[in-house]
Formats: structure tokens, sequence, C-alpha cells
């Protein structure tokens, strides 16, 4: 087992701007690590540095306090399991699995020992004659990881492992790799773009936008406390909603009220006229089901519902506002951070499914205001 430890690791593809740009990382022994962020973002270059399949332009890679820049993939000792699984067609899963040791000349008892080790650990012990041919995406999968396992590598690292799978078997693998790597307590790092595996894969995970870090957190942290607009709008589904507020005293005009922001949040805002608020849908509730002794700790405005989607345990509902054109426009103006379709005319809320609100009615709903993001549209920051 190891640490890996990244300190300024730029990558430069030709004369674009660098594909990875001054990434520090330390990934600690054992630590469950996710790499993540849209198309481009770096998050593939980076974890093939980490393997040492893609050379390291500036900055240094340490692996278990060895650095490892200039050592090639076989001596890293690290097992990478690849989106296509990488199997061989004609040998059988007890092979396949045995591949690694095969190439190691570990001795017949030795390697029969270790297969069926990893084997049993993956339940795979009855499949171990077959063919890669003859089995699920999902024990393809395991026997992928089953030749990670037994080559006791250091740290696993994982590309898009799932994105070939449908979307039962992608959850289910899901669940499976985070039980594995628990209890193996290996070193992994992990890239995906999808935000729910990783929210729901990681120990930390590190949010990266043009090769660049954006913020390195547990799941928990960064959905409760993005550091900026990107990291706000990029992680939650449906998607934080990002309003135009103006700043009157020590508080926020807003297109659904006023938002009290209270004097230490007041004192953040200050010197700033215009502001983005972002709100999670679930901030949002339906006012006729909010307890008395809650309602003070926000506030209540009336809306039409545009559209309603009913999920079974929670309801989708659309709500128009309008913003003074002068105020989009300006933000528009102001901010580079934010996408034009970022800024829409209309909020997703998040409420109970027992509510009764109907579409095309008005409603009353209650904005819990203690929860909302204030965002300096300018540089993207969170303020509060
Ligand atoms: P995706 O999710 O689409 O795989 P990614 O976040 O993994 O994206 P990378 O594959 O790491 O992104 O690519 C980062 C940037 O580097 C992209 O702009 C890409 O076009 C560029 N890039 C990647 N590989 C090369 C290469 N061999 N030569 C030149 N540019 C490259």
């Amino acid at each position: 087992m190891a640490s890996i430890e990244m300190s300024h690791i730029v990558k430069q593809y030709g004369d674009g701007f660098p594909a990875v740009n001054d990434v520090s990382l330390d990934i600690a022994d054992g630590e469950f690590m996710i790499l993540v962020g849209p198309s481009g973002c770096g998050k593939s270059t980076l974890l093939r540095m980490i393997v040492g399949l893609e050379d390291i332009t500036s900055g240094d890679m340490v692996i278990g306090g060895d650095r490892v820049n200039d050592k090639a993939p076989r001596d890293r000792n690290l097992s990478m399991v690849f989106q296509n699984y990488a199997l061989y067609p004609h040998l059988s899963v007890f092979e396949n699995i045995a591949f690694p040791l095969r190439l190691a000349k570990v001795p017949d008892g030795e390697v029969k020992k270790r297969v069926e080790e990893a084997a049993g650990v993956l339940e795979l012990k009855e499949h171990l004659e077959r063919k890669p041919a003859n089995l699920s995406g999902g024990q393809r999968q395991r026997v992928a990881m089953g030749r990670a396992i037994v080559r006791s590598a250091d740290a696993f690292l994982f590309d898009e492992p799932l994105s070939n799978l449908d979307a039962k078997l992608r959850g289910q693998m899901r669940t499976e790799i985070a039980r594995l790597q628990r209890r193996l307590g290996i070193t992994t790092v992990y890239v995906t773009h999808d935000q729910t595996e990783a929210m729901t894969l990681g120990d930390r995970v590190c949010v990266l936008r043009k090769g660049v870090i954006q913020q390195v957190a547990s799941p928990r942290e960064l959905y409760e406390q993005p550091v900026n607009l990107f990291v706000a709008g990029f992680i939650g589904s449906p998607p934080m909603n990002f309003l135009p507020a103006s700043v009157e005293g020590t508080s926020l005009s807003t297109p659904f009220g006023t938002v009290e922001l209270g004097a230490e949040r007041a004192e953040k805002v200050k010197g700033h006229d215009l502001l983005l608020v972002g709100i999670r849908p679930e901030y949002f509730e339906d006012a006729s089901l909010v307890d008395e002794a809650k309602k003070p700790h926000g506030t209540t405005f009336s809306a039409r519902v545009d559209v309603t989607e009913w999920l079974g345990d929670a309801q989708y509902a659309y709500i128009p506002y309008e913003a003074p054109a002068e105020i989009a426009e300006q933000l528009k103006a102001l901010s580079r951070e934010l996408d034009s379709d970022q800024l829409r005319t209309q909020a997703v809320v998040s409420i109970d499914s027992t509510s009764r609100i109907r579409e095309g009615r008005e409603a009353e709903f209650w904005l819990d205001t203690r929860k909302v993001h204030v965002f300096d549209p300018k540089t993207g920051e969170n303020l509060t």
C-alpha cells in the first residue's frame, strides 16, 4: 500500500493551455480519491501520469515515498482497471486473473492460491473455468479487478470503469467497488465524469476544470460548501439554481423575496452591489407543509407553478421568475464564470411528494434562507 503525493504537476501537450495545470494533491495510504470534472478537464491525463503512461512535463509524482517521474509503468507496482476491462477472450477467468502472476513467473502453486483467494473475495469461484464472453458485464468487471488484486499492487487506478454498463448494472457495480475497496483498504484513484459515482464512492473528491483543481473535499462538504460557482453547479441533480440578487443593507433582494443575511454573512458580501444567490432545489418547501416554528428562519413567497414532475419520494416543480432585465444584463456582462444557460428564468424546486401543488396554479413556497449560498458573479467565489 502507498500514499500518492503530487506536487505542482503540469502536463503540456503542444502549445495550448496545459491539460493539467499545477496540480498538487496528496492521496493518503488507503484513501479512495475520485477525480471528477467535465470532458477535457484533464482527469484521465492526471491518472495516466500517476500510472506512468504519460510523461510529466513538470512537478513531482511521489508514490510510497519514492519519486516516480522517471520510472516505467511496470516499475510502479500500480494496477489500472480500464473502461473496456482489457480481458483476454481466449483465456479462462482463472488465467485472466493469473495473467500478471504468470508474467512475473510466480510458481504454479502460489498462482493457484492467489487466484482462488481473489476469486473468493470477488465471488467468482464458480466461474473460474469460463471464458469472458460467457460472463455478464458485472462479472467481467470483477475479473478485471481480480487481475488487479492478485498483484498486491500499491494502489488501484480506475479510468471510468463503469461507463460501458447499463444504469442498473452501473449501480450494482458501484456498490461492489465501494465494498471491495473498503474491505481491501487499498489506495484507489478513480476517474469519472459522473457526479453520482463521484459522490457515492469516494472518501474525498477532487473537482477539476480546465486542468486546474477547483476543490478537494468529502462528498458532503462539496455539496454543502462548494467553493465556487463551478463546483456548486457541477455537483447536485437537479442542479443548484442561480438567481440575481442585489445587496440592501444586511439583506439581499431576490426574485423570491428578501433573504436576510444576518450580521456575519452581511459582512462577507460588503462592497458588492450585485450578487448571485445559489439555492439548491431542496432548500424550498411547500409552505403549507412547513412547521410554524421553522417559518421565521426563511421567507415565504407565492409563485405560479409551470410544470411538476412526480418522482415518488419527492416532486420537482418548475417556477418561473422575473429578474429585472437590466440586472440580468449586468450579470451576464459581469460574470465570465456563469454559463448563459445557468441563469435561467425558472427555478427548480424539490418538495415533498405529498404536496398538493398543481401545474398552472399559484402556490406558496417557503425558502430556508439560512442555507442560501452567495457568489461573487465576477470571480465565481462562494462568499458565504
Ligand atoms: P474525457 O472525460 O473526455 O476523457 P478528460 O477530463 O479525461 O476528458 P483528458 O483526456 O485528460 O481529459 O484531456 C485533457 C486535455 O488534453 C483535453 O483538452 C485533450 O484534448 C488534451 N489531450 C489529451 N491527450 C492528448 C494528446 N495525446 N495530445 C494532445 N492533447 C491531448
